[in-house]
């Protein structure tokens, strides 16, 4: 067992984590960040499969993602656009194929009209919530007691422009079904991209992506860092002073085979993974109780990579919609400077849990027609086809990322920051702006370094 001793040790090394630790070190402080993982980067991870380079975790970017966008400039990471010249695929409850163009899907117009209606009122109450302490608005209470599901039902009788408003925020964000979460959770997702319309707009949220992956990020963060990252290093135990000690005596976190005593820790790691650490004394109740109500949304994205971009030839996006549908988006994920096209698509929440039902190529059968619905037959013999499962990755257990159950978010979330005695809770999961993405995860990363050398500071 090696015994290090630095200033601040971190238990992650994802977007949160690295950037926090760079943050520390370049204040003049030493850190040792530990990985679970034989790899750096959480849920952005990039791997050539069957030749094909596949980013199976996070990959896009939006233009208010501006600490992402930053980070990506310090490190001279490029971008590029997602491909989406052409007309868009919607694929109506009854599943007739539609193509158009513009954001707004080609429905009825009383179903536009509500759509536009349900858009507008959930604009207004992101821009009057905001992202920061969506708990402290007095409608705080009476927002998360009612799940988004039937909170759109009372607002509208029209079950089309439900569905399809449910689907921005339920299968394509928080990625749990829209009766599994409140209106406050869904106002907090939409704020924290700027806006409702934001969600709404494929144009803004998913406007670009790294070339050669977002994991880079980390990677060449964890370069910087050189050999204070330890891999495949799971912390197991954190020995802190317990509630009556005071933040002096520092902490002690403990792996199969470094320890390393710090003044300070960081939970970078997403909240359902704090139990798997052990806490010596215990976390105080507060904690163990609001760490059970966030819990990570399931979703499959699986990536059809064709000998070329197929769907471009006719005219197609590559973007399609279909609440209703197994694969309830897809778009062209074709990478930069690559002849060869890919398509990716998203099965989520209750639709993944029947699809992982089956056996592998059972899903892949259902699966794959599904996504040939929208660009048509051609999109059926891919040459290589990928299914990511983060359900089954040990250090992740979920995809996209957590969110607190109905009526959690009130509850506890003016407490999920505030630090227990050394301890720091920082990832996507907890961030405001950026919230869920790796914007939010470096925003906590660099604003948690700066409340700890605020702290070490004072402490002297
Ligand atoms: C399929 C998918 C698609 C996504 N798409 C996008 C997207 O397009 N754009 C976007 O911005 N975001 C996207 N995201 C979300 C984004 O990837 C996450 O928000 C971001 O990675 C969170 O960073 P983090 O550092 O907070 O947590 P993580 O990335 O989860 O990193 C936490 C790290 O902690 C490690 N760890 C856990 N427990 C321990 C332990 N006990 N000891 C040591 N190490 C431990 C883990 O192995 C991991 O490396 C997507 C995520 C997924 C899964």
């Amino acid at each position: 067992m090696e015994h290090l001793v630095r200033d601040d040790v971190f238990i992650g090394a994802g977007p949160c984590g690295l950037p926090a630790a760079t943050e520390l070190q370049r204040a003049g402080l030493s850190v040792a960040v530990h990985e679970a993982r034989d790899r750096v980067g959480g849920r952005t991870w990039a791997d050539t499969i069957d030749g094909a380079m596949l980013e199976i975790g996070g990959q896009w970017v939006s233009p208010d993602q501006t600490a992402l966008l930053r980070t990506l400039d310090r490190l001279g990471l490029e971008t590029f656009p997602r491909y989406r010249e052409g007309e868009s695929v919607y694929i109506v409850p009854q599943g007739r194929r539609t193509r158009y163009t513009g954001e707004m899907f080609p429905v009825g117009e009383d179903t536009e009209r509500e759509m536009n209606r349900l858009i507008e009122i959930l604009d207004k109450l992101a821009a009057e919530i905001g992202a920061s302490e969506p708990w402290a608005h007095p409608r705080a209470r009476e927002l998360d007691t009612i799940s988004f599901h039937h909170w759109l039902r009372q607002q509208s009788a029209d079950e089309e422009a439900c569905n399809n408003i449910g689907l921005f925020v339920a299968g394509g964000m928080l990625t749990k079904p829209a009766h599994a979460f409140s209106v406050l959770q869904a106002v907090l997702m939409a704020a924290s991209a700027g806006s409702f319309s934001n969600l709404v707009d494929d144009g803004f949220i998913l406007d670009k992506r790294v070339v050669g992956g977002m994991q880079q990020v980390s990677q060449r963060l964890a370069g910087q860092l050189g050999a204070d990252v330890v891999l495949s290093s799971p912390v197991r135990t954190l020995r802190w002073p317990g509630e009556d000690g005071g933040a002096g005596e520092g902490v002690t976190a403990v792996s199969d085979n470094v320890t390393v005593k710090a003044r300070y820790a960081v939970m970078a790691v997403p909240p359902n993974l704090y139990s798997r650490v052990s806490y010596e004394p215990p976390l105080p109740r507060r904690q163990h109780q609001m760490h059970q109500h966030q819990s990570l949304g399931l979703v499959i994205k699986v990536h059809a990579v064709y000998e070329t971009p197929f769907w471009r030839e006719e005219g197609l996006s590559g973007t399609c919609f279909g609440a209703g549908a197994l694969v309830q988006e897809d778009y062209d994920n074709t990478n930069h400077g690559d002849s060869r096209g890919t398509l990716v698509g998203f099965v989520s929440d209750e639709k993944a849990d029947a699809v992982f039902e089956l056996a592998a190529g059972e899903r892949k059968a259902a699966i794959l027609p599904s996504i040939a619905d929208y660009p048509g037959g051609q999109a059926l013999t891919p040459a290589d086809y990928y299914e990511s499962d983060w359900g089954s990755e040990e250090w992740t257990r979920g995809a996209y990322a957590a969110s607190y159950d109905l009526g959690g978010l009130h509850r506890y979330g003016k407490d999920q920051l505030k630090p227990v005695g050394p301890i720091y809770w920082a990832s996507s999961d907890l961030a405001a702006e950026g919230y869920q993405h790796v914007d939010g995860a470096i925003r906590l990363g660099e604003a948690t370094a700066a409340g700890i050398v605020a702290r070490a500071g004072k402490n002297g």
